[in-house]
């Protein structure tokens, strides 16, 4: 655990007990706080209850002493309107952070200890790839990787500094709100589209939010951006104007003159004299498709200010294991491969799975972000067949028009359905594929919750396969 520190014998008002929350609770104890906290959720409160918080609905906190309150990113800071926990904060001039803050000036508060790096990554999509393969390859090259934020563990849960520690954080636009003195030593912005705008407003208030852990990157440090959005170009362009960390462009389909980028599927390092090749991501089996290319190529941009052996790198992108939930292969039957892209929680990731396969038996629905799949239209002549599941169904089923389609309502009809199809179809690879296009909160706790339902369907269906041939 990484202690809080600064807040001994303060009173600091905890709100939102989920991972997070609860995290930040105990690392505040731990560093002498007196913790006053609240969950909506009883589960929540009751996980934290033996920590030493105490437990309270917010109204009834000492306000009058309370100058920190640490909000859980999930808590609504500006839109659709601040929650009302925000709003007595706010009332009586106490500041409002994350968990990340904590760990921000545990860790970089004035006396930032230089041998520790920071590595942050942010964007709509390939965050927690990107993040992943950074602890990879650091892991493979003699670092003690220690990964966490919005992936896996919280921030403060993390081992403190010892020896060879570099932290590698994936951090989300809700965390960045919260986090003003997070000071990364490399800063990655995969990429930027719509998403989220439901709490951010507009899409520039998001892009906003996004390029601030940028300009927060140490001056001596390094930002490394996907600049095959305008949105990320955009941000591009201002560091370019504006002076500061080194700016490591990196783009895929396009040559860059000073850079990083992926021509064909070769990954090209130009910062020097020429451009040299490093890798041939085709050998990286479990990145596959052009948007995995992107992360490799981030991951590659980010690691190498720490390790310079490019060798060393390459061979760690290839010996990555890849993420559960993000094109993840989870079996074949006969013929009939499946892949479980959960993860594709919008329309945009969904796009990139659609254009890895040529014969897919689409399983796609939940609940509906904006825009739905209109985006997509391009990619249809790839879907065989359409099996729509959750509140989006009926919506869909319109966009996809003349598109072979059945509202299966739930997963495990699409599933049995999807397989019958393929497993009889002329096609002859052909893939059953769960890519949503979104949120998974109508059907399922999360979007793991509904790979994991998929990746037992499949096992359920492959267990009668397995006895008629043995
Ligand atoms: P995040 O943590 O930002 O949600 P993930 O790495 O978990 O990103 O990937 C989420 C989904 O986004 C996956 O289903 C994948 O298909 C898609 N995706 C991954 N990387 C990218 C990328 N660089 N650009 C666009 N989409 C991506």
């Amino acid at each position: 655990m990484i202690v809080a520190h600064g807040f001994a014998d303060r009173d600091v008002g905890v709100f939102g007990l989920a991972r997070t929350g609860a995290s930040a609770a105990r690392s505040l104890i731990a560093g002498g706080a007196r913790v006053h906290a609240w969950d909506d959720e009883e589960n929540a409160r009751a996980a934290v209850s033996a920590s030493g918080s105490r437990i309270m609905p917010f109204v009834k906190w000492p306000w009058e002493r309370i100058k920190t309150l640490v909000l859980s990113p999930g808590v609504p800071l500006t839109h659709p309107e601040p929650h009302a926990v925000v709003r007595m904060a706010r009332d009586v001039g106490a500041e409002v952070i994350g968990d990340m803050e904590l760990f921000a000036r545990a860790m970089c508060g004035g006396s930032k200890n230089s041998n520790v790096p920071i590595i942050a990554i942010t964007g709509t999509n390939g965050k927690s790839t990107t993040t992943a393969l950074i602890g990879h390859i650091l892991s493979s090259c003699g670092y003690a990787a220690e990964v966490g934020g919005n992936i896996g563990k919280p921030v403060l849960d993390l081992a403190p500094p010892a020896s060879r520690t570099a932290y590698v954080l994936e951090v989300s636009s809700y965390q960045i709100e919260l986090s003003p003195s997070l000071a990364p030593d490399v800063a990655v912005l995969t990429n930027i589209s719509p998403d989220h705008l439901d709490r951010h407003g507009s899409l520039e208030n998001y892009a906003t939010v996004k390029a601030r852990l940028l300009e927060q990157t140490l001056k001596t440090g390094q930002v490394c951006i996907g600049v095959d959005d305008p949105k990320s170009a955009a941000i591009r362009s201002r560091f370019v104007s504006n002076g500061g960390p080194d700016v490591v462009p990196v783009s895929v389909g396009k040559v860059l003159g000073r850079g990083i980028f992926v021509l064909d599927g070769v990954l090209y390092d130009s910062r020097a004299s020429h451009a040299a090749k490093v890798l041939d991501l085709s050998s990286a089996a479990h990145l596959p498709g052009a948007h995995n290319w992107q992360n490799a190529a981030l991951a590659y941009a980010a690691t190498h200010t720490l390790v310079k052996d490019a060798r060393a790198i390459a061979e760690a992108i290839v010996s990555f294991p890849g993420l559960a939930h993000r094109l993840e292969d989870v079996g074949r039957i006969g013929k009939v491969r499946f892949v479980n892209d959960s993860k594709a929680t919008n329309a945009d990731a969904t796009e990139r799975a659609l254009v890895c396969f040529d014969d897919i038996f689409w399983i796609a629905g939940g609940r509906e972000k904006e825009g739905g799949i209109e985006s997509l239209k391009p990619f249809f002549s790839r879907i065989r067949k359409a099996y729509l599941i959750g509140e989006a169904a009926r919506r869909f089923a319109k966009t996809l028009d003349d598109v072979p389609h059945e509202v299966s309502g739930s997963l495990e009809a699409a599933v049995v359905s999807a397989y019958s199809d393929a497993r009889t179809s002329k096609a002859t690879a052909p893939v059953v594929l769960l890519s949503p296009a979104c949120a998974s909160f109508d059907q399922f706790r999360d979007y793991e919750a509904r790979g994991d339902a998929f990746r037992a369907l499949v096992a359920e269906l492959a267990a009668p396969a397995v006895k008629e041939a043995s």
